[in-house]
């Protein structure tokens, strides 16, 4: 009588579910490009008539199915997937809902041929308005063909709704873009209206971003790779250059699934923040792998939006990586000595100081002598000091004569900076060389020194860090990139008890804005950036093994650590002129014989030592450690 409700049948309930899942034609080639990939296929082939209104066909050579699975794929719910509840927060499919199928069998005409790999033939079907019309045995390759013929032909309402050709087809190129990027091992095809749009040969991911955005990316990419034990992240980013006022070439994965997230595509803009204007997108290809349990992809039908566990830690972590490739890449200019136009032309370069900023800089010794050509826009240059004025002052007599052997040694050397001398010259070479990248011989009169060039620039920052703290604070530049130093409540202790002696070493350290975090804003002037936060967390980490807090002491380990860290390390090829250079400043410290932690920074050795080595190779107490001339 009054009783009005009725089951729905099962093909109008398929019809309301496929307008979820299937909206265009796009939303199909998604589909049957995603089963082909949970298949294993190593080959996809797209074949689109009419902005895919009359046909959508994806070939794959993937595991193909059984007769009755071929069958029992069209029903819905019907998944190879997952089995139970636990396998939702396992899956690394594409696939898991198992409506797929259903739901375009339910507004389309679809016709597949699937075969298992080891078997001689394959299965038929062909279905309309979710009726299975037929089913028999068919020879055909192995893997899987679906055809899908005259989309929405039942639902003309919905059919009604399709735009032009051009705009179906631009979501097609969408969806086709977002699987061949996200699986670069694929070779994929795109055929539309017969003719070959695109063929992709399984490549790297660097080479299918390129074949996909354009060859104008192909010197724009900047890499990001950061691995912890609970995320993976890698992929790249666009120069600043290639940021754009529309969205467009963000893609963002996790897992491989495409997902959109303007939480995550906030955190790579600001990343970006100073270099590029505020109202435009940089370009990304970034993959988010993480334990599938972490999140929830079952949120949305079309599984494009997903839930996080923890969405601020994965907000940081993104951006902390975007930061750190941007920074690292900014090396390049320190490496050929030129500025690019890109990173010239980012506002934070071209903000005019501060006058905070400009008392730092002139307050500090190393405005004057500073005239590395990256970071002019810092530093003016004036005179510069020459490192052998120094020495007379500093220089203790027990290495005063020493040292003289090598400047005259040095007099001797002829002027011309190429390897080939005229022959007169070469007589007698007594300009330093590098050995093993490791080591620097300087011939002096009637000798050698071998001098350790990691050990020896040590003992030179040492000092240099000592004058810092007595009299001589060293310049700071401005970071193109400040980067977030995430702390625990214990390092942040220790970081605010040091804050103000870094500053005195050149680093500048601040609060972060409505966070506990602090952000490098500063760095020392002759520094390359991108190794700042390593350097400043490994400080921190020898700090907490500290047992004694007294300041003394703090400042020792400090610049302990900075030296070390900061010194040339072996394997860098240095240039005549560092070398002598290194030479200079190391004759012109207090105690140039030992680094800070008491290893000996260079060996002396005279002819006289080799003449009795030679004689009696037996006797090594004739290596003569340098000895008080
Ligand atoms: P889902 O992908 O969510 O499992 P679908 O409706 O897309 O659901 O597919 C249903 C099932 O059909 C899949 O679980 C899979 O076992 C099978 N299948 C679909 N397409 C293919 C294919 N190209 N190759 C092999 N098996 C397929
Ligand atoms: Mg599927």
């Amino acid at each position: 009588m009054s009783d009005r409700i009725q089951l729905l049948p099962e093909h109008l309930a398929n019809q309301i579910a496929a307008g979820e899942v299937i909206q265009r034609p796009a939303s199909v080639v998604k589909e049957l490009l995603e089963n082909a990939v949970d298949a294993g296929a190593s080959d996809i082939q797209l074949i689109v008539e009419e902005a895919g209104k009359r046909l959508i066909q994806v070939v794959d050579n993937g595991c193909g199915m059984s007769e009755t699975d071929a069958r029992m794929s069209f029903e819905r719910h019907a998944t190879s997937k997952i089995r139970d509840i636990d396998d939702l927060y396992r899956i690394r499919t594409m696939g898991f809902r198992g409506e797929a199928l259903a739901s375009i069998a339910a507004v389309a005409e679809v016709e597949m041929q699937t075969r298992l790999n080891d078997q001689p033939l394959g299965t038929l079907i062909e279905i309309a308005n979710g009726r299975v019309l037929r089913q028999e045995p068919c020879a055909c390759q192995p893997g899987t063909l679906v055809k899908v013929k005259n989309l929405f032909f039942s639902v003309p309402a919905r059919r009604h709704f399709l735009k032009s050709h051009a705009v179906e087809l631009r979501h097609i190129w969408e969806e086709f873009n977002r699987v061949a990027m996200a699986f670069p091992d694929i070779g994929f095809s795109f055929i539309h209206e017969g003719e070959l749009q695109i063929r992709l040969e399984k490549s790297t991911l660097k080479q299918r971003v390129i074949q996909l955005l354009g060859k104008t990316y192909a010197d724009k990419l900047i890499t990001v790779q950061e691995k912890t034990p609970y995320l993976h992240i890698q992929g790249f980013v666009g120069k600043p250059d290639t940021a754009r006022k529309n969205r467009g070439e963000q893609y963002f994965f996790v897992n491989h699934r495409f997902i959109r997230s303007n939480y995550l595509h906030h955190a790579v803009t600001t990343a970006f923040a100073p270099m590029i204007p505020a109202d435009s997108h940089p370009m990304y290809v970034l993959f988010l792998d993480i334990d599938p349990a972490e999140i929830d992809v079952n949120v949305h039908p079309t599984k494009q939006e997903i839930k996080f566990g923890d969405e601020k830690m994965i907000y940081a972590f993104v951006q902390a990586a975007v930061r750190h490739a941007l920074a690292v890449a900014s090396i390049t200019p320190v490496l050929d000595f030129e500025v690019p136009a890109d990173i010239q032309q980012a506002p934070a370069l071209n903000r005019p100081l501060t006058p905070e900023q400009q008392f730092q800089i002139s307050r500090s010794a190393l405005y004057e002598s500073f005239t590395q050509p990256h970071q002019a826009h810092m530093i003016a240059p004036k005179t510069s000091v020459s490192p052998t004025s120094a020495v007379s002052t500093a220089q203790p007599r027990t290495w005063q004569s020493l040292y003289e052997r090598i400047q005259a040694s040095a007099d001797t050397l002829p002027q011309q900076t190429e390897l080939s001398l005229p022959v007169e010259a070469a007589e007698e070479q007594l300009f330093p060389v590098q050995l093993h990248l490791k080591w620097i011989l300087q011939p002096v009169k009637s000798g050698f020194i071998l001098v350790h060039q990691h050990a020896a620039q040590e003992r030179i920052l040492y000092e240099r860090y000592r004058r810092a703290f007595q009299h001589q604070p060293i310049a700071t530049q401005a970071c193109l990139f400040p980067q977030i130093l995430e702390l625990s409540a214990a390092d942040r202790a220790w970081l605010e008890h040091i804050q103000a002696d870094l500053q005195l070493l050149g680093y500048q350290i601040e609060r972060a804005q409505d966070t506990e975090d602090f952000v490098i804003t500063g760095i020392p002037a002759d520094l390359t950036p991108g190794h700042e936060q390593q350097t400043l967390m490994q400080l921190l980490a020898q700090c907490r093994e500290q047992t004694s807090n007294m300041q003394l002491e703090m400042r020792e380990h400090i610049m302990r650590s900075l030296a070390s860290q900061h010194a040339v390390p072996i394997g860098r090829p240095l240039t005549r002129r560092e070398m002598q250079q290194l030479i200079d400043q190391l004759f012109a410290c207090k105690e140039p014989e030992l680094t800070p932690s008491g290893k000996r920074t260079f060996i002396w050795i005279q002819d006289a030592t080799l003449e009795k080595w030679l004689a009696n190779p037996l006797v090594t107490e004739h290596v003569h450690w340098p000895a008080t001339q």
